[in-house]
This record gives C-alpha cells, structure tokens and sequence, in this order.
C-alpha cells in the first residue's frame, strides 16, 4: 500500500527515520511486554528509542533503571527523558549525571507534568529549573550530551498564545536543544502550519512529528483534551461503535495513523517519532507500510534496512 501521489518506489528512497518511545514498566508483566516490543521494533534500525520520566519524577528509579538496561543490553541509541519538576536543581543534575554514567548520550529534557498530570497547575519552585530552556541550560553546561525538547502544534495549554509557545523554543534552542519532537497531533495542518511559524521565528532545529497509534479511542480522547491536542469529527467517526471490538479497532488505527504518516511523507516529513505506549504492533505495522524492513544479519541478530 502507498499513500496518496506517493510510490511504492518513492517511498523506498525516502530516507525514512524512526524513534521510539517507551515508559518504565510498573510490574513484571509490564516489564515483559515492555522488552517484547523493544525486541520486535528493535530490528527496524530506530534512530533512538526513549524513556519517559513519570509525572512529577515519579519513575526515576523506574526510568533509570530501564534506561540503564536499554543501554547495556541493546545496541540502541537511549533517550532518557528528564523532567525538572518538583525536583531540585541537584537533585535533577544528579539524574544527569547517572544518565552520562550509564552510557546514555541524548536527552529529552522537559518541564515535565505535575505530580497529579497533565492538565494540573504547574507550581513554580524558586529551588528548581523553572522551565525546559532552564534545564536544557543545566543539562549543556554538563556537556555531551544531544539534547531534545517538546514542541506543540496546537501550542501548550499553558501559554497565552502561539509566539509565547515559540518563544519557549526558542530559548531551548539557544540552550542547546538540537531537536524537538512534538505533542501528539492528528491534523496535518496544524504541523505544517505550526513548523512554517518556527521557522519565521528564525527557529531551525528539525520539528519530529509525534505520532500516536490510537490504541484505545476514549483513551487517547480523554488525554487529548487534557494536553491541548485537538480531536477532530473525522477521527471520532472512525472508531464509532468499536467500543467493543478491539480487534477491528486496532485495523482502524494502523489505517489511520498509516494515512496520517503518508500525507506527512508528501508534505515533505522524513522523520518520526512513535509513541508506542510499549506496544508494538500498530508502530511495527506503521513502520513497514514505510518502507522499513528488519534484516537478519549474520550473527544471529537483526537490522534494519529502508
Ligand atoms: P516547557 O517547554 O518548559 O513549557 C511549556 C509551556 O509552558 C511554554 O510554552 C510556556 O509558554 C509555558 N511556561 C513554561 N514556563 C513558564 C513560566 N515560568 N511561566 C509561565 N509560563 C511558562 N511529561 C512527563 O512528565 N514525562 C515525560 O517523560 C514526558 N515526555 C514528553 C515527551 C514529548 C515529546 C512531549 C511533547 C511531552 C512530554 N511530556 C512528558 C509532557 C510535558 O512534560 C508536558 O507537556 C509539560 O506540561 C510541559 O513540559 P515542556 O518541557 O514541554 O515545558
């Protein structure tokens, strides 16, 4: 299958990358399905795979401790995310300097949610990095490290308007951030329209569009309207009356985001981010309608060809 206008041909020469991003598991059955997905996409050659940091810091053992192992037991490149709130400025220079111990080289530094979630009033510590740009300060001043950030089509639910949302960005960019992946999206629209204001704010870091498998409709709406991100009709019509029926549901799903990443092909997007919520198989799925195929190689394991 190709998207609209696009070939088959032109879609194997598109220089496709992917990253994906996991959370630390709770349970030993979380952690289980966790490295199962890991080893399935593992293969596809993601350009890094990334660890969130738990509302309010909530998992940094738990983030640590799966970063660690990522780091040890896989070739991947790892991500840590870090958030810097309801933490100390030691307290989250420690973190970053137990990232660098355990081999880890990127970052998606982050304000991070309160500790009750997205939605929650953020409430400013005088003890604590005040902001990302704060912390991608502290984390540059260490050294080393690749640092990302978060960038937000349809701008923060905190800030008044769009040019406070760029003006964020661009005071991570000046701090160090080289890259910025964005909030989840489904209006294409909104990414171009979004990426076309940063760049006449003289922004120019590559804007990785965050793309997030409908795995659970109700779910992903409930989340949605919590972080600002715009549920359009169509998209409700879709999943109408699969309440019950997750199988087909997940069919919907692949199909869509699968539309959503092919039109973004065509704008002109090479590189994507997936929020896998440690399942693998819609951003498998997605990733090999985009051409990528995993390879065995002659040692056992396996890599990626596009
Ligand atoms: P910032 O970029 O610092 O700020 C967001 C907005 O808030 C700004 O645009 C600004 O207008 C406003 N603002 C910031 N500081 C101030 C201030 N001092 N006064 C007034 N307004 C201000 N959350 C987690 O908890 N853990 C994760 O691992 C995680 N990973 C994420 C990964 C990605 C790719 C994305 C897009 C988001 C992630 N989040 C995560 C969610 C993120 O933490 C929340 O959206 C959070 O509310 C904002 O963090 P930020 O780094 O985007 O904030």
């Amino acid at each position: 299958m190709t998207g609209p206008g696009i070939s088959r041909r032109s879609l194997q020469n598109a220089g496709i990358n992917v990253s994906f991003e996991f959370f630390p598991p709770a349970s030993d059955k979380m952690e289980e399905a966790l490295w199962n997905s890991v080893q399935r996409l593992a293969p596809l050659g993601p350009e890094f795979v990334s660890v969130t940091y738990g509302a309010g810091g909530s998992t940094r053992e738990r983030t640590m401790r799966t970063v660690a192992r990522l780091a040890k037991e896989t070739d991947l490149q790892v991500a840590g995310h870090l958030t810097c709130v309801d933490a100390t400025i030691n307290e989250v220079d420690a973190v970053v300097r137990e990232y660098w111990a355990a081999g880890v080289r990127s970052i998606v530094a982050l304000r991070g949610d309160p500790s009750g979630g997205a939605g929650e009033e953020f409430i400013y510590r005088p003890e604590s990095y005040q902001n990302a740009a704060h912390l991608c300060a502290g984390i540059h001043a260490h050294g080393g490290f690749d640092i990302i950030v978060s960038a937000y089509p349809e701008k923060h639910p905190d800030s008044p308007d769009f040019a406070t949302d760029i003006e964020m960005l661009k005071r991570k960019v000046e701090n160090g951030a080289t890259r910025a992946i964005t909030q989840f999206f489904f209006d294409n629209d909104l990414y171009e329209a979004y990426v076309e204001r940063v760049r006449r704010a003289g922004i120019y870091i590559p804007i990785v569009p965050g793309i997030l498998p409908v795995h659970n409709f109700q779910k992903v709406s409930t989340f949605a309207s919590r972080c600002g991100t715009h549920v359009p009709i169509w998209l409700a019509d879709r999943f109408e009356g699969l309440e019950d029926d997750p199988q087909t549901a997940s069919l919907v799903a692949a199909a869509v985001a699968a539309d959503q990443v092919m039109d973004l092909i065509e704008r002109g997007v090479t590189d994507f981010h997936f929020y896998t919520m440690n399942r693998s198989n819609l951003s498998f799925a997605i990733c090999h309608l985009l051409g990528l195929r995993a390879k065995p190689v002659d040692d056992g394991h396996t890599e990626a060809a596009a």
